[in-house]
Order: C-alpha cells, then sequence, then structure tokens
C-alpha cells in the first residue's frame, strides 16, 4: 500500500470525505517530493497535488503517476474551492497543528466545506515505520557517527566549543547528509550541565566533560545522538554519574517494546537515576519519537499514558545535569519491535578518554 492510500483509507475511517496536507513535512510524507507552497488533497478515490510554477514540472515528473498534479497560488487559493466543490467534499480533515490563525481564517474564507482538525491521521501514520524509512534513519545514524569519529581529535586541541560544532556539522555534511536534524550542542565543562546548551567560545580543557547532541538528515529523516566524552583526567564523581547514566539507559532499553506505554519505558531508566539520588537532576523525558522531524510522534516521557506501538523509532537520552559543575547526557535511537527493540546506533558507550 502506497502512503497515499493509507492516508485515503484512514481518511474513510474517520468519517471525512478529504484530507488537505499543508506542512511540507506531511507534504514530503504523503508525496515523496519537497515544495515550499502548495497542497495535497486527498480524496477517497483520488489525490492532487497543487503547486506553483516554480515546482510544477518537478512534482509533474516525480508525482504524476500518483498525484493530479495542477498549477496554482495562493491567490487562485491552488484551484481548491473548484476542486472540492467539484469532488462534493463537505466535511474535510486539515493539519490543525501546522496551521497558524491567520492561514486559518484565510482558509476557512475560501473553501467551500466544514473544516475539521486532523493531524493526528498523518501523525498515526507517520507513528510506525516502514522499512525503507527504518533505513533512511540508520543510514543517517551512519554520517553521525562517522562524523563523531572525524571530530574527536579537535576535542585535544585547543578548540571552543563553536569550532568543534562546526566540524561536527561540516563532517555530516560532507560524509552525505543533505543537512543538520538540528544545530550540534557542544557543551564542555559546567556548560554541560544546561541540556540544551549552545555552543560558545569555552575552549574544551582537561579535566572536563564534553556533551555533544547531533544529528543529521538522510534520504528526508532525522538521526539524533549524544554522547559524552572525557578529556584528559577525570574524578571518580564524573565516572560515577556517567555509569548511573549508563546503566539508566540500559535499564530503558530493556524495557522499550512495542505496545507499552511512554511512562513505562521512561520509569524503567529514572528509578535508576532516583535509586541513585539524582532524581531531580535528570529534568526531562527519557525519549522522544524520531523520523522525518527530529522530534515527533508519542514520546518516551514521565506523562505519556499513550502506548508506542511496534515500528515506532524513539530515542533513549537519560542524563544527568550538576549545575555549575557538568553534566552527563548518552542518546542512542531506538525502532521498537512485538518482542523488544533494536538499538538503531552502534557508536560505543564505555566511557572515553581522551
Ligand atoms: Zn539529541
Ligand atoms: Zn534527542
Amino acid at each position: 500500500m502506497t502512503r497515499c492510500q493509507a492516508l485515503q483509507q484512514a481518511l474513510g475511517q474517520a468519517g471525512l470525505d478529504a484530507l488537505l496536507l499543508s506542512s511540507p513535512v506531511n507534504r514530503f510524507y504523503a508525496g515523496g517530493f519537497a515544495f515550499s507552497a502548495g497542497w495535497i488533497l486527498i480524496l477517497p478515490q483520488k489525490a492532487y497535488l497543487l503547486t506553483d510554477f516554480r515546482y510544477i514540472e518537478a512534482a509533474r515528473e516525480r508525482c504524476g503517476q500518483t498525484f493530479a498534479v495542477l498549477e496554482g497560488t495562493r491567490r487562485d487559493a491552488y484551484g481548491l474551492p473548484r476542486l472540492l466543490k467539484e469532488h462534493k467534499v463537505k466535511r474535510a480533515g486539515f493539519e490543525d497543528r501546522a496551521m497558524t490563525v491567520e492561514q486559518f481564517s484565510f482558509w476557512k474564507k475560501q473553501l467551500p466545506a466544514k473544516l475539521i482538525a486532523a493531524s493526528s491521521i498523518p501523525d498515526r501514520a507517520r507513528q510506525i515505520k516502514t522499512q525503507d524509512e527504518v533505513a533512511a534513519i540508520v543510514g543517517a545514524q551512519r554520517v553521525a557517527e562517522w562524523a563523531l569519529e572525524q571530530t574527536l581529535p579537535f576535542l585535544k586541541n585547543n578548540h571552543t566549543e563553536k569550532q568543534i560544532a562546526a566540524e561536527l556539522t561540516y563532517r555530516m555534511l560532507s560524509n552525505g547528509a543533505s543537512a543538520i536534524a538540528f544545530p550540534p550542542i557542544v557543551a564542555s565543562g559546567p556548560n554541560g550541565a544546561l541540556p540544551h546548551a549552545e555552543p560558545g567560545d569555552r575552549i574544551v580543557q582537561d579535566g572536563d566533560f564534553v556533551v555533544l547532541d547531533f544529528g543529521c538528515v538522510f534520504n528526508g529523516y532525522c538521526s539524533d545522538m549524544t554522547r559524552t566524552v572525557a578529556v584528559g583526567g577525570v574524578a571518580d564523581e564524573m565516572k560515577r554519574v556517567y555509569h548511573i547514566v549508563l546503566q539508566a539507559q540500559m535499564a530503558g532499553i530493556a524495557a522499550a517494546q512495542g505496545g507499552i506505554a511512554g511512562k513505562d519505558i521512561d520509569a524503567a531508566a529514572r528509578s535508576v537515576i532516583e535509586n541513585a539520588g539524582f532524581g531531580k537532576q535528570f529534568g526531562h523525558g527519557f525519549g522522544h519519537g524520531i523520523g522525518l522531524e527530529v522530534h515527533e510522534g508519542i514520546p518516551a516521557s514521565k506523562d505519556t499514558e499513550q502506548c508506542l506501538p511496534a515500528g515506532s523509532v524513539i530515542s533513549a537520552e537519560p542524563g544527568i545535569y550538576l549545575p555549575g559543575r557538568f553534566g552527563v547526557r548518552i542518546e542512542d535511537m531506538l525502532l521498537l519491535t512485538e518482542n523488544g527493540c533494536q538499538n538503531l546506533t552502534n557508536a560505543p558507550k564505555e566511557l572515553m578518554i581522551l
């Protein structure tokens, strides 16, 4: 079944006459083609791709088999009012989580159908990854791991966090990534205690832990990994904290399985950190969904009652953050299966001391 057919089936089940996709990410998901303006209109028996002059030729060539490809602009509402009338659409699902208030009021006036919030339809489809999607995520992950190996020598030679982040970025792109998934985090010494630190001008020093959190995009899909690396000598307490985080991550991985609630995976990791007395220093969730976007779908966090279906890809990233001193986070990506999970990250996790 193509993605378009799967969405056609889902719109029928939701009692809708049509599904309108307006976000670039969901247009790419359904159409396999990236275009910055336009719509995908999915009807039970037919699908349209509507875009402007800049993309029309490429869209016809790449999507012409699955979609009726029509040219339009926002000024003529991409021809949507006429198409909705022609196909007698009364209830049209739209992406409620991807529209601004301004866009919604514009389209509500333009479109002769009742607009029904339906972001959950593409969300549910994207939650379960196909083999091709997993292969793209693994591809992105291998590119990132290779970049880490090439960047590690930079941690030793008087480089700043910014320079190390620039090197990681350059390596991911030169290794074959089409983009970075997010600006890399390189946080050394006390900066490591800020979970989302911005790389700065601090030069990495002997005795530092350096938290490196980065990922890239390959065939449209994102990777995300974190390693905490020691430079020079490290204090015993740092080693102890590192091993608690690693044990917590392993406990979370052992609990990760399709059909389990996100909060139960989180709890398995969190209890290790709490039992070691660092519960308050782990202030974020165990993991998030990942795919076309670096954060998507159902998370594995404290408050997530929802179950993660087999085929979900999530991050596994517990951490301990000691303000003013240092931080440790270790992050892999997991593919949940019926009986457990497959770790998609290959990079070693034993404490590396450079
Ligand atoms: Zn990350
Ligand atoms: Zn992450």
